[in-house]
């Protein structure tokens, strides 16, 4: 167990009250230590309320994180500030992230130096964050309105990698950007991954960008894990008539499409959620059992997880 890196969590929700909502239910996620996880619903589903929940950054009502095996929640407070600072997040609107009357140089030297990681002189240690984040050093004396979308998003991750995580949260982090840039930024993120050994949690609506990064895929249905497994697997035998619908809906991707084009219907409310199957107003494939009774996620192939009562009948 130690040797995993990964983040467990379990049946994790986020109470709002009124009403009581769980964005998340009975989610459990185990990463390993240089995966790339993608993790990919439509918006609503919980999957921002899932990577914030595992970066720390929501408090959890019912729940652990587990950071290499040892549980966030009984960490000393150093030993939490250290976790804190390995795990890191970056968003998918760099500009609403980035304080518009900070230089850059703060930006992305301020918490290093709070913390006494820098090596060196200051100047320098920003400048080497921005050129690892393919950023001209000279732009350290700027502000973020001075910079283009992509260089923003670049500035994002300068930020985060200074404080030297081992994990980080991507959520919908390319998702504002012209297609050959965000081809570029999923470029620097690999390259990042190679370079420092970075674990990453990817959270995105798209599934063609999910495909280029990911080592894995988790997909998610009205705050439930429905489907997981390898990326390859994903795209070449999805289990979950959910997944086989996202999947149907790229463009020039080759799946055998059973049975439709398109998601019908709006997704429903997470404060209502349908009874059962959550998908099963939306199900071409729905049974009366599936309106009654939750499918449990169950191994499907070697590596391959699904919930679906489908599962039952074969
Ligand atoms: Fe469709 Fe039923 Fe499977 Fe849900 S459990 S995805 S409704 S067939
Ligand atoms: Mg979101």
């Amino acid at each position: 167990k130690q040797d995993v890196f990964g983040l467990l969590a379990t049946r994790m929700g986020l109470a709002k009250r009124p009403p009581e909502v769980r964005a998340v239910e009975d989610v459990s996620l185990r990463i390993m230590p240089g995966e790339v996880v993608g993790l990919v619903g439509e918006s609503g589903c919980g999957k921002s309320t899932l990577g914030r929940l595992v970066a720390g950054i929501l408090p959890m009502s019912d729940g652990r994180v587990l950071h290499r095996g040892r549980d966030m929640s009984t960490l000393s407070a150093k030993e939490r500030k250290r976790a804190t600072l390995s795990v890191q997040m970056i968003f998918q609107d760099p500009y609403a992230s980035l304080n518009p009357r900070m230089r850059v140089a703060d930006i992305v030297g301020e918490a290093p130096r709070v913390h006494g990681m820098v090596e060196g002189g200051y100047q320098d240690y920003v400048a080497g964050q921005l050129r690892q984040a393919g950023l001209d050093p000279a732009y350290k004396e700027r502000y973020p309105h001075q910079f283009s979308g992509g260089q923003r998003q670049r500035i994002g991750i300068a930020r985060a990698l200074a404080v030297r995580p081992d994990f980080i949260v991507c959520d919908e982090a390319v998702a504002s950007l012209d297609v050959s840039i965000q081809a570029q930024i999923l470029n620097l993120f690999m390259d990042l991954r190679d370079r420092f050994n970075l674990t990453y949690l990817f959270v995105s609506h798209n599934l063609a960008v999910v495909q280029h990064i990911s080592d894995r895929v988790v997909i998610m249905y009205l705050g439930r894990v429905v489907e997981e497994a390898a990326v390859a697997d994903i795209f070449k035998r999805p289990n979950h008539p959910y997944t086989q619908a996202l999947l149907s809906e790229l463009p020039r991707i080759d799946v055998r499409r059973k049975a439709f084009s398109a998601i019908k219907g709006e997704l429903p409310t997470p404060l209502s959620p349908p009874s059962g199957c959550h998908f099963h107003p939306r199900c071409p494939f729905a049974m009366p059992r599936c309106s009654l009774e939750r499918p449990r996620l169950r191994e499907v192939a070697p590596g391959q997880r699904s919930a679906c009562h489908l599962n039952d009948l074969n």
